[in-house]
């Protein structure tokens, strides 16, 4: 099996990362991609090299639609630069990262505000907490953002622990999407059993791969936003491929994260386009390639990696 690795600086800093480092690899169904971030032990990369040759070895499961909506990312930059963001993504639908480590709820209200004002009224914001907040703490930001941004699409992991989203949702008027607590979680169930969560987050690298997902969509059955891993247009295919096979499909996707880095691996990478992305295989283009391949130390890296990971996955 082909296998390249690929290591694309960011822009912005997101997720604490300002280099977005992963394997590709070639199966007979296409290519796929590896990327666990680099804190992410062993173990935990299990399912993401199960996603990587469940893309790469079979055929994705047949699609009903074949383009996706999907909203642009807003990290936790400034009002200026958030309003600049959404304007040129084309998009009606954005995530604002609030609740950053280091920042202010006034910071989180100031850029809420500024992308409302640059989506119009018609536009949907949501926000995306990382599990920052404690129950109280969650309880009177999201009242507070919910005022700055004129009512919340919903409001992703405002808790860490499934308890708490659950105890936050109880107290709050606007729907509360799991993520972190599906695809950190031993037992991504328990956001359904816990009455935890209005909306399910499902990232196909961390959950398995995309028929992996497709199962856990159906026994959660929530409504599910497909997000990517800040993966290249590799990875993205594939959370597009399980955001075109689901039966209903009624939030944007958090799919146009390619915005999130500086190069791509294929010819055309996945940008929006009125707010749509594709629904298709893409290709490693080897030009695209040269500008973003790795130095020999990071790929002996990765190659260890994958190794010590397959070992596990035996
Ligand atoms: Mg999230």
């Amino acid at each position: 099996m082909r296998t390249e690795t690929f290591a694309i600086d960011m822009p912005v800093r997101f997720r604490g990362i300002s280099r977005r480092e992963g394997m590709l690899v070639e199966g007979p169904a296409g290519w796929a991609e590896f990327s666990p971030f680099l804190d992410y032990e062993p173990a935990e990369c299990v399912p993401w090299l199960a996603a990587a040759l469940d893309s790469a070895g079979h055929e994705w499961p047949v699609a009903v639609r074949d383009r996706v909506p999907v909203n642009c990312t807003v990290p936790a930059v400034g009002p200026e630069q958030a309003a600049e963001i959404v304007r040129r993504s084309g998009c009606s639908t954005a995530k604002v990262k609030v609740a950053e480590r280091g920042q202010t709820l006034a910071e989180d209200i100031a850029r809420v505000e500024a992308v409302r004002d640059a989506l119009g009224a018609s536009g949907h914001v949501r926000v995306d907490a990382n599990g920052g907040w404690d129950v109280d703490v969650a309880v009177s930001s999201i009242a507070q953002l919910l005022r700055a941004a004129a009512g919340l699409e919903y409001v992703e992991q405002p808790c860490a622990s499934v308890e708490d989203l659950a105890a936050v949702r109880r107290r709050v008027d606007v729907p509360i999407a799991a993520d972190e607590s599906i695809r950190r979680a031993d037992d991504p169930l328990r956001v359904v059993a816990l009455d935890a969560a209005d909306i399910a987050v499902l990232k196909v690298q961390p959950l398995g791969g995309v028929h992996a997902c497709l199962r856990i969509a159906e026994q959660i059955g929530l409504p599910v936003v497909v997000s990517s891993a800040v993966d290249t247009s590799i990875g993205l295919a594939a959370g597009l491929a399980l955001a075109a096979a689901l039966p209903e499909l009624p939030h944007a996707c958090g799919l146009a994260t390619t915005s999130l880095l500086s190069g791509d691996v294929v010819t055309q990478p996945l940008k929006p386009v009125d707010g749509w992305l594709p629904v298709g295989r893409q290709t490693l283009d080897d030009g695209a390639f040269a500008q973003v391949a790795a130095d020999p130390e990071t790929d002996a890296r990765w190659q260890a990696r994958l190794a010590r990971v397959r070992e596990l996955s035996a």
